[in-house]
């Protein structure tokens, strides 16, 4: 079976992890976190980061940015239906209300135009992913939401090492994260987080949330006596294994990128003449990180074909997001009549092909003499 999706991982990081377990296995978290910091900023994207605090997920990362921002019932905040249902998730829990936006068709990102027809008075945060660490319309989003004074936030899950111009994606919002999970380009072990910040007022905020709504992280760097219950907070700091996992992984990331990208490129052109042909429609323009790489096919009853198909020749193929809006709890918050037309129909077409850093050439030759007898 040729898998969708390998956690990334290798020898000398599984071994280094190891020792350094064996070595001292209750690692100090403040010192791994100050390691990490120093390990992000040594690479080109993330020189620029003010806070960046290293979470059990990205998910938790979403619901510091939310308690953060102290939203009130009738604040609105603008997402994807095509989207993580933690970027929901948070903002929902919180009271917030959640303003779902369609894609528009070809990067399967907010549609820019929909995003400001749905601005209002009540608007306070504009929160995009990057869909497969790319985003096009990410320029007039920042000066959409800087114009109207919107909070934008990023969930940039996908995107370890992708980002416009020269920072990282997640550095650009007030707050944005990055998932380390398992299925994501690099991981911390299985699950993992962070959260960047780049106001200093919304940082001490969004320290006491992450240690349990109290000021311990005062008290553990030794500025006051005893740490209070100060907010609504939680826990949900990464563990100290899960941090020495990323801080072994971490060199490897433009290495992983570089692989991914070629795996990315590769896919793209073997199948650009079926998409001129409207055969199917895949990316045609820049790679990203190489996160992902979809194709949307025309019809449903061709998407299961596909993957009925190439299951049986042993590729596993996968779709992705079910629409928020349309989903049992989409229908209970009342949101079954939002006009959603294009993630609507994306999600019943869409499928994703394997893309890993350990897929072998001969692997994706394999795929892709597959997929064009398919579709040929
Ligand atoms: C993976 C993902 C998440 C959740 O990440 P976790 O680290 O698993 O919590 C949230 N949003 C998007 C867009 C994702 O792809």
């Amino acid at each position: 079976m040729i898998d969708y999706h390998k956690p990334y991982s290798n020898e000398m990081i599984l071994t280094r992890v190891c020792e350094k377990i064996k070595e001292n296995p209750f690692e100090d978290p403040y010192a791994l976190q100050e390691a990490l910091v120093e390990a992000f900023k040594k690479l080109p994207l993330y020189r620029s980061i003010k806070h960046v605090h290293f979470l059990n997920s990205a998910t938790s990362a979403l619901e510091v940015m939310a308690l953060a921002l102290k939203l009130k019932p009738e604040d609105e905040v603008i997402l994807p239906s095509f989207t993580h249902v933690s970027t929901a998730n948070a903002f929902a829990r919180v009271g917030a209300k959640l303003k779902f936006v369609d894609i528009e068709p070809e990067s399967l990102n907010l549609d820019i135009h929909k995003v400001e027809a749905a601005i209002t008075e009540q608007t306070k945060v504009i929160i995009p992913i990057h869909y497969g660490g790319v985003n096009h319309d990410f320029e007039a989003l920042l000066k959409l939401s800087g114009d109207r004074g919107i909070t934008l936030l990023e969930d940039a899950s996908h995107c370890i090492n992708s980002g416009y111009q020269e920072k990282g994606f997640g550095l650009y919002g007030a707050m944005g994260c990055l998932s380390f999970h398992h299925t994501k380009n690099i991981t911390s072990g299985g699950h993992g987080g962070c959260l960047f910040v780049a106001d200093d007022q919304l940082n001490e905020d969004c320290l006491e949330i992450m240690h349990h709504g109290t000021n311990q992280d005062a008290f553990a760097k030794g500025r006051i006596q005893h740490y209070r219950w100060q907010q609504l907070g939680s826990e949900f700091m990464m563990t100290p294994y899960q941090m020495r996992f990323l801080l072994e992984a971490l060199p490897y990331v433009e290495a992983v990128t570089t692989r991914r990208k070629q795996i990315w490129n590769r896919y793209r052109d073997a199948l650009a003449e079926l998409n001129n042909t409207k055969k199917i429609k895949c990316p045609t323009g820049v790679t990203g990180n190489g996160h992902l790489f979809y194709v949307l096919l025309n019809t449903e009853a061709e998407k299961n074909r596909a993957i009925e198909w190439l299951g049986k020749k042993g590729i596993q193929i996968v779709t992705h997001y079910q629409p928020l809006h349309n989903s049992p709890m989409g229908l209970k918050l009342g949101y079954e009549n939002t006009d959603l037309k294009i993630t609507e129909s994306v999600a019943r077409r869409i499928i994703r092909l394997p893309i890993h850093a350990a897929l072998t050439d001969a692997q994706q030759g394999l795929i892709i003499e597959q997929l064009l007898q398919l579709w040929g």
